[in-house]
């Protein structure tokens, strides 16, 4: 069964843009960046947040507790950076 989208921010199930990225390799200067293993990414409808599928769709059955506690401790801050 395929997990619906929720979103870590504001729990809208609304998905808006999807967004398959391709990112340079990763070297010195971004092997510090979250976002730089991300490679799939949902911008969610309603509050415009970027938010990677891992956690938007919960891979590897992550409950949303644990989604929204990584978006917030790890995603959040450089979210707005990752807008194509
Ligand atoms: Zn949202």
């Amino acid at each position: 069964m395929d997990k619906e989208f929720i979103c870590p921010e504001c729990g809208s199930k609304e998905a808006g843009n999807h967004m398959m990225v391709s990112r340079e390799p990763p070297t010195e200067k971004n092997k510090k960046d979250p976002w730089a293993s991300i490679l799939q990414q949902t911008e969610c409808a309603s509050c415009k947040n970027i938010i990677p599928d891992h956690l938007g769709d919960r891979w590897d059955n992550m409950s949303i507790e644990e989604a929204q506690k990584k978006w917030k401790e790890t995603y959040r801050k450089t979210s707005r950076f990752q807008k194509l």
